[in-house]
């Protein structure tokens, strides 16, 4: 039988983490075992047991973490998502990245390791190395807020209904207000926001919607 490619892939990640091994169930391959983590001085730090489970649609869909040692709390604060699997970037991030072909080593190299290692710096800090980044419908908001620049989530709302569904030419007026035309302001952002794909601007917009709800709910209530 020809090996395919996830299959060169898993034997390059299993020399580079010698304490991980294969465990294939049907057309299921899953990484099992333990890796350690190093500091930026090359020093040993810590090791986490965990599997990661290649996906059906090898490499154009994200693979999925799991921590099995009980090391870090299973909750949403320590980003775990509500399946157990740890939430190791933000489903934009995902969406990008997986469109363009996600390797097992580059999962391992670019979001494992990076994602265990924040866990421990978490535990001795209080917080995450690089800076807050929120779980589940407030980091949707979060991303598109930090990416259009816009701090209102009505107006994040507002780009998405508009941008799911029309396109912006290199010569518009940019979205941000600027006066100048998108080409010379902000042609990048806008790449960035069509390259997700458009099942995921749509449920994101749906997820800010439920969002919008929930705090302008709140509002009201403290001012009750
Ligand atoms: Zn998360
Ligand atoms: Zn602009």
């Amino acid at each position: 039988m020809q090996r395919s490619k996830l299959d060169n892939d898993i034997e390059e990640v299993l020399e580079m983490f010698p304490k991980m091994k294969l465990e294939e169930e049907g057309k299921v391959k899953t990484l099992l075992g333990e890796v350690d983590i190093f500091d930026g001085a090359n020093m040993y730090v810590d090791s986490f047991n965990i599997k990661v489970i290649a996906p059906p649609r090898y490499p154009y869909e994200f693979p999925k973490l799991f921590e099995t040692g009980k090391k870090i709390k299973h909750i949403a604060d320590r980003h775990i998502s509500d399946d157990g699997s740890c939430c190791v970037c933000s489903l934009q991030e995902e969406n990008l990245v997986s469109q363009r072909g996600i390797t097992i080593k580059s999962f391992f190299l670019k979001y494992v390791l990076p994602y265990l290692a924040n866990q421990i710096y978490f535990d001795s800090q209080g917080k995450w190395a690089n800076g807050d980044f929120e779980h589940g419908n407030l980091g949707i908001f979060q991303y598109y807020s930090e990416l259009l620049k816009l701090e209102n989530i009505t107006e994040v709302i507002e780009f998405l209904s508009v941008f799911n569904v029309t396109k912006m030419y290199r010569n518009d007026d940019c979205f941000c207000g600027s006066g100048k035309k998108l080409k010379r302001c902000h042609q990048d952002t806008y790449n960035i926001f069509k390259g997700l794909s458009k099942k995921r601007r749509e449920i994101d917009l749906l997820e800010l919607k439920i969002l919008e709800k929930r705090i302008s709910k709140k509002i009201k209530e403290e001012e009750l």
